[in-house]
C-alpha cells in the first residue's frame, strides 16, 4: 500500500552558511540522521547560503596543479566512520586515494600534476589541491543524490551579511542578493575569511601584497627581475615559490644529488625570511602503516590527574603539558628505534615495559638508557632542542644561509626514511597524532592565561614548523632555488622591514656583519586564521558589531577566533551563548585547536564528530517542536 505524506506542521529548518568541507559535514550529517527512523515522519528543510555552492570551499578546482594538498591523499575522507559517528554511518564510500585510483588517475612524470599518463597514484602522495575541490564536488552531489523525501535542500548561491533574530526565537539571515532567510537554528562554517582590507595610505601599501591566494593572480603584478620580499617559510611560503616559478614556466630536473632549477625567465628574485629564521621540518616520504599510535603517557588520564591538581584547573604549558608531550616525543623515538634494531615484537615489549615504568616511577631511568643504547644508531634525541633550537649566531649572511640548506637537507635524510624509518620523525609525529590530546589539554579555556597567549603566539607556529610543514618535494626545490639564486635567505633571524621610500628594505638584526638589502614587493606568506576584530567578511564584521559574537579570552593577545561553548554556541558581547547558533571549523580556532584540516579516515575524527554531535543536538531540538506528519492512504 502506497502512502503519502499530510503536512500538519511547519518543518524544522537549518540553515548552513558556508559549504566547504565542514559545511558538507554538517549537511551530511542532517541528511543521514534525518533519514533514520527516530526522526521518521518529520520535515526538514536546510538552508544552505554559499557564493560557489559546488562544496569545494577554499580548494577551488581551477587552481593550477603546482599547489599541492599537505595531507596525503589515502588520509583524506569525507566519510565517516563508526569510530566517529558510531552507527549512524550513513553512505560509506572512498576515500581521496580510492577516488582517484578508482578514475585511474596518474602522477605525470614532474611528480605532481595529475592525469590520465604516469606512474599509479600512491597512498602517500599529495596530490594537486583541485583535486580536492574535484572530490568535495563529487562527494556533494552524491549526497544530494540520497536526500530522503522528508528532507528539503534549498541552495542559495550567495553570501550571506547579516544574522538577526526572527519572530519566535528563529533567526533570520540576511543575503547579498537582498533575500531573507528565517530558520530555527544556523551553522557558521564560512572556514578561512578575508582579513580586513589593508589602510590604503599606509607607507608602501601599493607595494604590499595582502592576500597571497589565489597566487597567481596576487602576484601578476611582479614582473621578471624584481625583487618579492617574502615573510614565512612554511605552507603558504611554499605555494607562492611554487607559482612564482613552476606557474611561471620553470622545470627542475634531477641531478645526482638532488635538482637543479631551469629558469624560464619569468622569476623574480625571491628574499625569503622569518621571524625565528629557522626553516620547516619536511613531511616524511611515507606514513607509518597500522593502527594510531597509542600513547604511554601523553593521555586524558594524564591531564586529567594534572588538571585536578590545580584549584583553578587552567593547565600551565610548560608546567603541565609540555613535560608530558617532551616524554611522549622520546618514547615514539625509542619505540621507533626498537622497532629498527629489534623488529616489531621488540617495540611491543618496550611499549609494554615502559608503561610499567610509567606506574612504577621509573621510566625517567628506563627512558635515559634507552637514550645511551640507541644514540649511536640513530643519534642523541632531544624533544627540547628540536622544538625550541637555542638561538644561534651567526656571523654573516653567508653563514646562516650555509646553516640554513644544511638543516634543510638533514631533515631531508629524515624525512626520506619515512617515519617508519626515521626514529626521529616518529617522535615528532607525536605532536600530529595526539593532536586531539593537546586539544583536550588546551579547548575551551584550559590553559591559564599566559599558557594560553604563549600556545596561540608561539608554541603553535613550533608545531607547524615541527610537522605540518611542506611536502618534501618542497623542500628539495627550495635548495635547487637557492642553488640557482632565484630565493635567497641573506637575513638571519627576525629582520626588520622598513618601507624606504620607494622600495622596501630589509635589514638583519641578529648578524655579526648586517646585511641588508631592497625589495619592490613585499608579502607575508600566512593562511590566515580568521580573525573576528579585523575581518574582511561582511558577515563577520556584523556579528560582532551587533554583539552576536566575541573574540575567545578578549584579553588575550593571540587568540583571534570566535568565543565558543564546548556545544559550539557562539558567547554573545554580554557573555551569554546563542543557543539558535554553532560554529565549526577555523573561526573557532583559540577556543579549540587546529580547526584547519579536512577529515581523515581510520579513528575518530574531531570535524565530523564535532559535526554528528550538534546535528544530533539539532534535530533532538528539532524534534521537540516539530510533530511527525501522519500517514495517509490514497482512499481518505
Ligand atoms: C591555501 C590552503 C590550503 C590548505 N590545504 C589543506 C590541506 O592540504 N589539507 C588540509 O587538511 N587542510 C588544508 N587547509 C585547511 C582548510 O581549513 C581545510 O582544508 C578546509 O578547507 C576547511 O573547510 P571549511 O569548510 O571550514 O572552510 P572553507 O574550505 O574555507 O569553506 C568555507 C566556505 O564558506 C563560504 N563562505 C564564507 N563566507 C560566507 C558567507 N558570508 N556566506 C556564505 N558563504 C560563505 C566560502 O565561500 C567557502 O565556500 C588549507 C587551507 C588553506 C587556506
Amino acid at each position: 500500500m502506497t502512502t503519502s505524506l499530510q503536512r500538519t506542521r511547519a518543518a524544522g529548518t537549518v540553515g548552513i552558511i558556508g559549504l566547504g568541507s565542514r559545511g558538507i559535514g554538517v549537511l551530511e550529517r542532517l541528511v543521514t540522521l534525518a533519514a533514520r527512523p527516530d526522526w521518521a515522519g518529520r520535515r526538514l528543510v536546510i538552508e544552505v547560503v554559499d557564493p560557489d555552492g559546488t562544496g569545494v570551499g577554499i580548494h577551488a578546482v581551477d587552481q593550477p596543479d603546482h599547489l599541492l594538498l599537505n595531507t596525503v591523499c589515502a588520509q583524506v575522507s569525507l566519510f565517516p566512520e563508526e569510530a566517529t559517528v558510531g552507527t549512524a554511518v550513513g553512505d560509506q564510500g572512498p576515500n581521496l586515494y580510492e577516488w582517484v585510483t578508482a578514475r585511474g588517475l596518474k602522477v605525470a612524470e614532474d611528480g605532481y600534476a595529475l592525469g590520465a599518463e604516469g606512474r599509479p597514484v600512491r597512498p602517500d602522495d599529495y596530490l594537486p589541491r583541485r583535486v580536492l575541490g574535484e572530490y568535495l564536488d563529487w562527494f556533494l552531489r552524491r549526497l544530494l543524490d540520497r536526500v530522503p523525501e522528508n528532507v528539503e535542500i534549498r541552495l542559495h548561491r550567495a553570501a550571506a551579511t547579516s544574522l538577526t533574530d526572527g519572530p519566535d526565537d528563529s533567526r533570520q539571515i540576511t543575503l547579498d542578493t537582498g533575500e531573507t532567510l528565517r530558520v530555527d537554528t544556523v551553522f557558521l562554517t564560512t572556514g578561512h575569511t578575508p582579513p580586513a582590507a589593508p589602510d590604503p595610505e599606509a607607507p608602501g601599501a601599493s607595494r604590499r601584497i595582502h592576500e597571497i591566494y589565489p597566487p597567481a593572480e596576487a602576484f601578476a603584478d611582479v614582473t621578471a627581475g624584481q625583487t618579492v620580499a617574502l615573510g614565512g617559510t612554511g605552507l603558504s611560503a611554499m605555494d607562492v615559490l611554487a607559482s612564482l616559478t613552476l606557474g611561471r614556466g620553470g622545470r627542475y630536473e634531477a641531478i645526482d644529488d638532488g635538482l637543479r632549477y631551469l629558469p624560464s625567465g619569468r622569476e623574480p628574485r625571491i628574499l625569503l625570511f622569518s621571524r625565528t629564521g629557522i626553516p620547516f621540518r619536511a613531511r616524511p616520504a611515507t606514513n607509518r602503516t597500522g593502527g594510531p599510535y597509542e600513547p604511554v603517557v601523553l593521555t586524558h588520564q594524564a591531564l586529567d590527574r594534572l588538571r585536578s591538581a590545580r584549584d583553578d584547573r587552567a593547565l600551565d604549558l610548560h608546567g603541565d603539558l609540555l613535560p608530558l608531550i617532551r616524554t611522549e616525543m622520546r618514547i615514539a623515538f625509542h619505540r621507533r628505534g626498537a622497532a629498527l634494531a629489534r623488529g616489531t615484537d621488540a617495540e611491543h615489549t618496550l611499549t609494554a615495559r615502559l608503561r610499567t615504568a610509567a606506574d612504577e616511577g621509573s621510566l625517567d631511568a628506563e627512558l635515559g638508557a634507552l637514550d645511551v643504547e640507541h644514540a649511536e644508531r640513530f643519534g642523541h634525541f632531544d624533544p627540547q632542542e628540536l622544538l625550541f633550537p637555542d638561538s644561534a649566531e651567526f656571523d654573516s649572511a653567508d653563514a646562516y644561509r650555509k646553516w640554513y640548506e644544511e638543516r634543510l637537507r638533514s631533515d631531508l635524510v629524515e624525512a626520506r626514511l619515512g617515519l617508519e624509518g626515521s626514529p626521529t620523525k616518529a617522535g615528532l609525529e607525536v605532536l600530529r597524532d595526539l593532536r586531539d590530546v593537546v586539544r583536550y589539554a588546551v579547548d575551551f579555556g584550559g590553559l591559564d592565561e599566559n599558557s594560553h597567549d604563549e600556545f596561540y603566539g608561539s608554541f603553535t607556529a613550533t608545531l607547524n614548523r615541527s610537522v605540518t610543514g611542506p611536502q618534501l618535494d618542497r623542500h628539495d626545490e627550495l635548495l635547487a632555488l637557492l642553488d640557482a639564486g632565484i630565493v635567497s635567505v641573506p637575513f638571519g633571524p627576525a629582520p626588520r622591514v622598513e618601507w624606504d621610500q620607494a622600495a622596501w628594505r630589509i635589514s638583519s638584526t641578529r648578524l655579526g656583519t648586517a646585511h641588508s638589502a631592497p625589495a619592490d614587493w613585499l608579502a607575508y606568506a600566512t593562511s590566515g586564521q580568521p580573525d573576528v576584530e579585523a575581518t574582511g567578511s561582511p558577515l563577520l564584521a556584523d556579528l560582532v558589531a551587533s554583539g552576536r559574537i566575541r573574540r575567545h579570552r578578549p584579553g588575550a593577545r593571540s587568540s583571534r577566533g570566535v568565543d565558543i561553548t564546548a556545544d559550539q554556541h557562539p558567547v554573545t558581547a554580554d557573555g551569554l551563548p546563542d543557543r539558535k547558533v554553532r560554529v565549526l571549523g577555523p573561526l573557532c580556532e583559540g577556543a579549540t585547536f587546529y580547526n584547519h584540516y579536512v577529515p581523515s579516515p581510520g579513528g575518530r575524527n574531531r570535524a565530523l564528530a564535532d559535526a554528528d554531535r550538534c546535528a544530533t543536538a539539532v534535530l533532538a531540538e528539532l524534534a521537540a517542536v516539530t510533530e511527525p506528519e501522519t500517514p495517509r492512504s490514497p482512499a481518505q
